[in-house]
């Protein structure tokens, strides 16, 4: 029988710090969806952006939030 989880002394959240809220590639007049922490700092990126560089960026990244879910235009 397997013990239950402790979860009590669980690493807390990662809190993630991010570049902005518009696109890096297209400025600032693109509103950024997908956020992404590299080695060398943090990067936003529109949902077209984001889902272009997906790949690789999931490769590269420290940590990648995809808000491409809340797009509704
Ligand atoms: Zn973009």
């Amino acid at each position: 029988m397997t013990a239950p989880v402790d979860v009590v002394d669980r690493h807390r959240p990662t809190v993630i710090e991010v570049s902005g809220d518009t696109c890096d590639r297209c400025g600032p007049a693109v509103a950024a969806f997908v956020y992404v922490v590299t080695r060398t700092g943090p990067l936003s990126y529109c949902g077209h952006c984001g889902t272009r560089f997906w790949v690789a960026l999931n490769e590269q990244a420290v940590a990648v939030i995809d808000c491409r879910h809340l797009i509704t235009a």
